[in-house]
């Protein structure tokens, strides 16, 4: 007997999706209080309810594609923030998004920024048009770039062009730790890919991560600065059929590994933690940054009314910030609300990308990733 799934007329691809869509399109809106773009754009359209549903009358026949619908399916941050508050069970909002824009993309209607950012990755090898392998030899000092290392620092395109600041703290730390196995990695692939997987990509994120894992093969261990880059490499490559032996971890993890060969001179502040994406909800690191940076502060930073899993976005997620950059920064004022409301005086957060959007966004305070914190405090006392 034919299921629903093979009478329905629309596109393959969301087709397999027709679960999950359908138990949106008839939810009550459970999860529409937690969605940082639904609150930020204020339209029943862009809330996961509206969206879904959208692609539920896409693949009933009731509606076309079109440009417009194309671009609702990039208003979604791959935050997950949703599915910590869903009572339905396996819906997972982003992964349908990214299926619907392989499916938008193959009908003719990417959105221009996404075609241009696929072309530009496609020229360079990044969604950033620059040659970051030169960046890195620019960057770094000649002896983190020790050939035939055990372990390789892959700084990853948002450390080399919007926080290049960040590498010389994360040296610093690891000379300080002790830590004399990593090098930085020098290599031609300087980008995990995600951007591409983000557009609904598949194909060009995979040849992208056979790339990437060819020339880390020699690595037992890769250490990222940026979670999205630790998730990508350690989950999302095995996940896609890319499987590898090599331990991936976010700086924080190998830091905190480490932890007391770290000499640091404490300095208390009204100092709040703010969870990446990525590395919290994703990775489920909650434990590491916050340890490193009572180490900084003597003693546990503040929290937000909402942390941990339940963690607010900084906007940055997916592709949100090109095609709707001031959906994108209403996140992260949303984020600079909430440390007002506990009346911090300093945000610290553990991921280049957060730290550059709350930066954006920041009315004078102080926006730090937890690496420069605890470098600021480093001492050479006994
Ligand atoms: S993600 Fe869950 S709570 Fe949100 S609209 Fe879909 S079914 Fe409802
Ligand atoms: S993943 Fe984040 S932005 Fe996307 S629908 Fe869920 S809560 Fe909203």
């Amino acid at each position: 007997m034919k299921s629903k799934k093979d009478i329905i007329p629309g596109p393959d691809g969301l087709r397999t999706y027709l679960d999950q869509i359908e138990t949106c399109a008839y939810c009550p809106k459970l999860c529409r209080f937690s969605c940082p773009v639904a609150e930020a754009d204020k339209r029943e359209t862009t809330t996961p309810w509206g969206r879904q549903s959208m692609l539920h009358q896409v693949l009933l026949g009731g509606i076309k594609l079109d440009s417009e619908l194309a671009g609702l399916s990039y208003m979604c941050l791959s935050c997950e923030r949703c599915a910590e508050f869903c009572e339905h069970g396996d819906v997972l909002v982003p992964q349908v998004m990214r299926v619907a824009r392989e499916v938008f993309r193959k009908q003719g209607f990417e959105p221009e920024p996404v075609m241009e950012l696929r072309y530009t990755f496609k020229k360079y090898g990044n969604p950033k048009g620059k040659n970051l392998s030169a960046r890195v030899r620019s960057l770094v000092p000649d002896r983190f770039l020790a050939e035939g290392a055990k372990a390789g620092l892959f700084l990853g395109c948002e450390v080399l062009t919007g926080a290049s600041d960040m590498i010389g703290p994360a040296l610093e730390l690891l000379d300080a730790a002790l830590i004399d196995y990593v090098a930085v990695h020098e290599g031609n692939e300087q980008c995990c890919g995600l951007p591409l997987y983000e557009a609904g990509d598949k194909d060009a994120f995979y040849e992208h991560a056979e790339r990437v894992l060819y020339e880390l093969a020699g690595y037992r261990m890769v250490v990222s600065l940026c979670p999205a880059c630790t998730y990508t490499l350690k989950v999302l490559y095995p996940e896609q059929g890319l499987d590898h032996k090599i331990e991936v971890l976010h700086i924080t993890e190998l830091l905190a590994r480490h932890g007391s060969n770290l000499k640091i001179s404490a300095e208390a502040g009204k100092a709040v933690y703010f969870d990446p994406c990525y590395l919290g909800r994703y990775l489920g690191v909650y434990d590491q940054p916050r340890a490193l940076a009572a180490k900084a502060l003597g003693g546990e930073p503040m929290e937000l009314f909402r942390n941990k899993r339940e963690a607010y976005c900084c906007g940055g997620g997916s592709l949100l910030n090109l095609v709707s950059p001031g959906t994108a920064s209403a996140a992260s004022a949303e984020v600079h609300r909430q440390a007002d409301l506990v009346e911090a005086d300093k945000l610290v957060t553990a991921c280049p990308r957060c730290r550059s959007m709350l930066k954006k966004e920041s009315k004078g305070i102080e926006v730090e990733d937890v690496v420069e914190l605890l470098a600021s405090r480093l001492t050479s006392d006994p």
